[in-house]
């Protein structure tokens, strides 16, 4: 087996074990840390189909992160995926007419996020154990709305551990800000942005390589790392559930094995769908895997044209998580397609940072493959959540909406006849006001709190923990800042000003 290491994706000069990737976050050159090889799955999937969810998470990761021994990556993984999940088997498929849904929104904060950060917490403690690190860790994440939460139930009160959450104040659904703004835990500090995610995103980029603020920080005896998606802790984690739906397929003889599917995938900051890019190249039998935009429709005309043009109206749509003009993670997918060319991922930076946009060439844009692009509009997203509560009885969230309906399009277009998964990413309790007007126009008026009541009704299901009574819960965290200030927030938490 090759030792798996991460590299930058901007320098070959930089190169680290995982533990370092994870602890870091990001690499010194403001690249973000690939794996050198892409490890190839030596078990057939035969012999997985059996396999629950823990166990062959363990398979999966073992050899991305193969300087943790077994019993700490076992420890990891028995960690964050016990009870605080709802659905036993942690991730199930649902078959929805002749589609499937892959619900990853079980767990504690109602969307995927929490199969990635229920174990970083765990990951990022082990591998500052293994580095023998004896700073304090702060966390500076930004979010669309629920990576915030998830990380903040992922590490309240982690010995240890600080985490800092910005999020846009007014970019999110009211009951993701309602869910971060009470959240207990001594080591937590939610601040809203007056701006939108990409702001609060630059912003912690732009902390993350403050060379003075990192020297300042070093002297009081703190480090930074990051809970977004950019971590590669959260990104293996991710691969293992495009390999547990494909084994569902096959336990429940959808498939045979070796049988190639789809995948559509809503996609924001393109962390879920790189992780599904990664299962293919391990060998799991993918086709295509379908990119669905929201309006923010930049990784849409991205796939068409091979321009990435961020400079355009941000919108703020109905389905937040995915509003987004900056998607982080595509940095690595250039960097697979143009194989591993540093100094040129350098330039697109660069010039992405300085022009809002790059383009590729003749040749680079031709390995653009894997990737089926689409986008769906408001009144597409609203018309895909009636269609199929009124044909199937079952209810899906704005984000999911959003893939069902481009995976539609995609249909329309190509006339394949792969079967498809559906990433479906939050649940409908998290985005209720948006999904209740989309079944009735008779609900515009109706606050969110009472319509979580009217959707548990219509799904016959009891309210989710995470959703039940939050609007009486008291908000502990008030403050609300601009991008600039964000540098100015953190040195007040930690006292350094
Ligand atoms: C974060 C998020 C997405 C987008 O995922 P990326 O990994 O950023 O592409 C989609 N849907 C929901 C509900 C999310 O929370």
């Amino acid at each position: 087996m090759t030792e798996v290491q991460y590299k930058s994706t901007r320098s070959n000069s930089i190169s680290v074990k995982s533990a370092e990737a994870i602890l870091k976050g990001i690499a010194d050159d403001g690249g973000l840390f690939i794996p050198m090889s892409i490890p190839k799955l030596e078990v057939k999937i035969q012999d997985m189909i059996e396999l629950d969810y823990q166990e062959l998470a363990y398979i999966i990761m073992k050899d991305f992160l193969n300087d943790f021994s077994e019993d700490e990556l076992r420890y990891c993984i028995n960690n964050a995926y016990d009870d605080k999940f709802d659905a036993n088997i942690i991730a199930p498929l649902e078959k929805i007419g002749d589609t499937y849904f892959l619900e990853l929104y079980h767990g504690p904060t109602l969307a995927f996020k929490d199969m990635a950060l229920s174990i970083l917490p765990y990951l990022l403690k082990t591998a500052a154990k293994k580095l023998d690190i004896k700073d304090e860790i702060v966390i500076l994440t930004a979010t669309s709305g629920d990576t915030g939460k998830a990380a903040l139930e992922g590490f309240a009160d982690v010995e240890g551990i600080k985490i800092i959450v910005y999020f846009p104040e007014y970019g999110v659904s009211e009951i993701q800000k309602q869910q971060m703004v009470t959240q207990k835990g001594k080591n937590t500090y939610v601040i809203g942005i007056d701006g939108n995610f990409d702001d609060a995103q630059n912003g912690v980029k732009e902390m993350f390589s403050d060379k003075a603020l990192l020297a300042t920080m070093k002297d009081s005896g703190y480090i930074f790392s990051s809970a977004n998606s950019i971590n590669i802790g959260r990104l293996v984690p991710q691969i293992v559930y495009y390999f547990y739906a494909y084994l569902q397929m096959c336990k429940s003889r959808e498939i045979k094995p070796g049988e190639l599917v789809n995948f559509a995938v809503p996609t924001g900051n393109f962390g879920n769908i790189l992780a599904g890019l990664y299962a293919k190249s391990m060998g799991l039998p993918i086709n295509n895997l379908i990119c669905a935009s929201n309006e923010n429709k930049v990784l849409y005309d991205f796939f068409k044209t091979g321009i990435y043009d961020k400079t355009r109206e941000f919108k703020i749509t109905n389905s937040p998580s995915m509003d987004i003009l900056i998607s982080s993670n595509l940095e690595r997918y250039i960097s697979k397609i143009s194989k591993d060319n540093a100094m040129r991922i350098a330039e697109l930076m660069k010039q992405l940072s300085q022009f809002g946009k790059y383009e590729l060439k003749k040749e680079e844009r031709d390995n653009l493959q894997d990737i089926y692009g689409g986008f769906a509009t408001e009144f597409e997203t609203s018309e895909a959540i009636k269609e199929i509560y009124n044909k199937y009885n079952y209810i899906i969230d704005t984000h999911t909406a959003v893939s069902y309906s481009v995976y539609k399009k995609y249909i329309d277009e190509t006339d394949d006849k792969t079967k498809t998964i559906i990433v479906s990413t939050a649940s409908p309790y998290k985005f209720t006001s948006a999904v209740m007007n989309s079944l009735s126009e008779s609900l515009q008026d109706v606050d969110d709190y009472e319509l979580v009541g009217q959707m548990a009704k219509l799904m016959r299901s009891a309210v989710p923990d995470a959703v039940k009574d939050l609007d009486k819960k008291r908000r502990i965290h008030h403050t609300i800042c601009t991008k600039s200030e964000m540098k100015q927030e953190l040195l007040k938490i930690l006292a350094m000003k």
